[in-house]
């Protein structure tokens, strides 16, 4: 019997996901005795509705042709369920599939399709909705919230870029509480003055950086990081010492705990971002969903983290 699977695209998202591409993947993927039905998304959150109207209709798989925000999308209709999700990427950053090792080319990507398997991985969940990767409370979401999504298209990562240095000028520390709870079930309160809190599943932040080093997106625990600092100038050298030494392990740059579930509040609103998408502001309880997601890999794939 034939293999079904959905094909999800965002026909909006420029040149690179149109009809004719869709049914590039269609043909190619026929070839391989699978059942291919594009379906384009026609408005926000779009996607998250397909999705469930994958697992509802008893399709194989879904593959999810776009950037993070469209597989975050997928992701809150397949977490929990059996069908898993492949990626064509063609987003700003592909978090995902540098993490996972996959092809950052969509051809690489779905030459992969027909050999794959599921692989189960964890998700993290923020105020109820699931992240792939991270969950950014602070000067990114500032930022996060300030890009606009039609510059952001068309400028791509240069857009993120643009609205950095356009926030750097008013940004300010925020005072945080934040309760945690780590694997062993031991808590702690931390009271922190920070300009960015990120709370990751996987190892990469952004454009590859490696910011959680040794964060692992199938062991159960999320790794909470933290940019201490007063002054705008002690966070900017601090995130430069961060991002081009990533291994000098410098407790005082960068605070890091794992942890399965936190709550955070503070008295002024924070900025929160989930996959690089604004999703309000503090209070937020974070918690981890271990094996809650199938991601489709290579038949022969290992995890990056062991080769
Ligand atoms: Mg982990």
């Amino acid at each position: 019997m034939s293999k079904r699977a959905l094909l999800v695209f965002n026909p909006s998202a420029g040149q690179l996901w149109n009809p004719f591409r869709a049914n590039e993947v269609v043909t190619y993927l026929a070839g391989f005795g699978w059942t291919v039905d594009p379906a384009p998304t026609a408005c926000a959150r779009d996607a998250e509705r397909l999705a469930r109207r994958a697992v509802s209709e008893g399709y194989d798989l879904v593959i999810g042709a776009g950037g993070d925000g469209t597989l975050n999308e997928l992701t809150q209709g397949l977490a929990g369920t059996p069908v898993p999700l492949a990626i064509l990427p063609g987003g700003t950053t592909n978090v995902l599939a540098r993490e996972l090792g996959l092809p950052l080319s969509i051809n690489g990507a779905l030459e992969l399709i027909p050999r794959g398997r599921a692989k189960p991985i964890d998700l993290g969940i923020a105020n109820g909705r699931y992240f792939l990767f991270v969950c950014g409370l602070g000067f990114d979401a500032t930022v996060t919230q300030s890009t606009d999504k039609k510059f952001k298209r068309w400028a791509g990562f240069w857009s993120l870029f643009v609205a950095t240095f356009q926030n750097v000028v008013t940004h300010r520390p925020f005072a945080l509480r934040i309760q945690i709870r780590d694997q062993h079930g031991n808590e702690q309160q931390l009271k922190r003055l920070a300009h960015q809190v990120m709370i990751s599943n996987t190892e990469t932040y952004g454009t590859g950086f490696k910011v959680a080093t040794g964060a692992k997106f199938d062991d159960g625990v999320l790794e909470l990081l933290i940019i201490r600092g007063r002054s705008m100038w002690e966070f900017f050298w601090r995130t430069a010492r961060i991002l081009l030494w990533p291994f000098s392990n410098n407790k005082l740059d960068l605070e890091h705990f794992p942890v399965t579930n936190l709550y955070v509040r503070s008295r002024r609103p924070v900025p929160v971002q989930l996959d690089g998408d604004a999703h309000g502001t503090t209070p937020v309880e974070i918690g981890i969903r271990p094996m809650a997601l199938n991601m489709w890999v290579p038949e022969n794939w290992s995890h990056p983290a062991a080769k």
